[in-house]
């Protein structure tokens, strides 16, 4: 065979247009919670894809169920139905409140179909203008046009103008706001039951309820955009099931596929025959080899066992990164669920959370920033303890850095 052609991470500034700023090493190989570059140094990994190796690398659930569908079939499009996808929506429609599911491929197309889907429901409710979207300042939804206008962070919308319009932006957490804002001419109100890309910020129960009697109230729908806390991350299945709140759509992406791509919004048959045929569709979106794979990890990860694990290495997690935050006071608050864990800087240390998973890099750690602020770890959820003492150790190293 012909040897592959020789890139280093320089190649990346030389062909690849600029939207990412990857770390100076380039991983060439994964096993569990760890990680391996290039030159072979080891990193243990606390950032999982953010929140998407749910499993870890190679985990052989996932590396099986790709394989096995691999000789079978890829790819018929969708003239054709095909069993795995079959499978799934069973196990997804089983498992949830949802009675129907729509396939794609990514988050942000999980997104686009639910605010496609609300304005549809709208439409067809015969209600004037019913096209309304509330959504809340710093909620993260992707980058289609659409998903970054409804997400609440102008700097990535700004620049893309003219945006679709018709979606108001309230303060998270804030349901007197809310109220102001949600009519007759609300078809939808989007929200992340926690902020993930916001800075790992919960919403309060009764925030939450508070939204879906609105919702009810003016015949809104509710969507959860759970793509980061879907999947087991918080330790429920879905995060609604720690809330009590049933949203009438969900999104999931991410965990789901444990690395490969894939997306799914999920709704009831309610509203799902509004997206009649041709109204709404994807070429791979359900594509047997990505549902082959999101049923094992699905199927793998949905296990009290699993779930339990979440819950019990939170709490591991927690103790360890309290004990060195006495060590190296730089942490105002540690927050979160399950494991998508948040670690929000002390003010002195204001705009550093960039440098320090620079420096754990250095020190041969994987992990992310929710904002300029706020350290952010989502690791594999069956992440082993002793990867977390390895990687908490690693961490300490890193603050040194910092302290200096
Ligand atoms: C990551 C994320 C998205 C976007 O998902 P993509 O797969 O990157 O399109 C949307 N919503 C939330 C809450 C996310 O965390």
């Amino acid at each position: 065979m012909e040897q592959p052609i020789s890139v280093t991470r320089s190649n990346f500034n030389d062909w690849m247009v600029p939207v990412f700023a990857p770390a100076n090493f380039i991983p060439v190989r994964g096993e569990g919670s760890r990680i391996w570059d290039q030159e072979n140094k080891e990193y243990i990994d606390f950032a999982g894809g953010i929140a998407v190796n749910a499993l870890g690398h190679a985990h052989p659930v996932a590396v099986n169920a790709l394989t096995e569908q691999a000789t079978k079939l890829w790819h018929v499009g969708n003239g054709y139905t095909n069993e795995p996808v079959l499978r799934l929506a069973k196990q997804l429609t089983e498992n949830t409140f949802a009675d129907k599911v729509f396939f794609c491929n990514s988050g942000a197309e999980a997104n686009e179909a639910a605010l496609k889907l609300a304005r549809k429901v709208g439409l067809d409710s015969g209600v004037a203008g019913k096209s309304g979207i509330v959504a809340f300042n710093n909620a993260f939804h992707g980058r289609t046009l659409f998903t970054v206008s409804a997400g609440g962070q102008p700097k990535y919308s700004q620049d893309f103008a003219p945006l679709p319009n018709g979606i108001n932006h309230v303060a998270f957490n804030d349901l007197e706001a809310a109220k102001a804002v949600i009519n007759e001419q609300t078809c939808a109100v989007i929200v992340e039951p926690i902020q993930g890309e916001g800075g790992v910020i919960p919403a309060d129960i009764e925030f939450l309820k508070g939204l879906r009697a609105l919702c009810d109230e003016f015949g809104a729908l509710l969507i959860f955009d759970e793509v980061q806390t879907g999947v087991g991350r918080t330790g429920a299945l879905y995060a609604y099931m720690n809330s009590g709140v049933i949203p009438d759509v969900l999104t999931t992406a991410k965990a789901l596929g444990g690395g490969f791509p894939v997306g799914a919004m999920l709704t009831t048959d309610k509203f799902a025959p509004h997206f009649s045929v041709g109204t709404h569709g994807t070429t791979y979106g359900g594509n047997p080899l990505a549902s082959a794979v999101a049923g094992a990890v699905f199927e793998f990860i949905n296990t009290p066992e699993v779930l339990e694990g979440v819950k019990h290495r939170h709490q591991y997690f927690l103790d360890a990164l309290n004990k060195l935050n006495t060590e190296y006071p730089i942490f105002e608050e540690i927050r979160g669920q399950g494991l998508l864990i948040g670690c929000v800087l002390k003010a002195e240390y204001a705009g550093k959370a960039k440098d320090i998973t620079t420096w754990a890099g250095e020190e041969g750690l994987l992990a992310l920033i929710a904002g300029p602020n706020v350290v952010r770890f989502t690791p594999s959820l069956i992440i082993p303890e002793q990867d977390i003492d390895e990687g908490i150790a690693r961490l300490k190293r890193a603050l040194s850095k910092l302290a200096k």
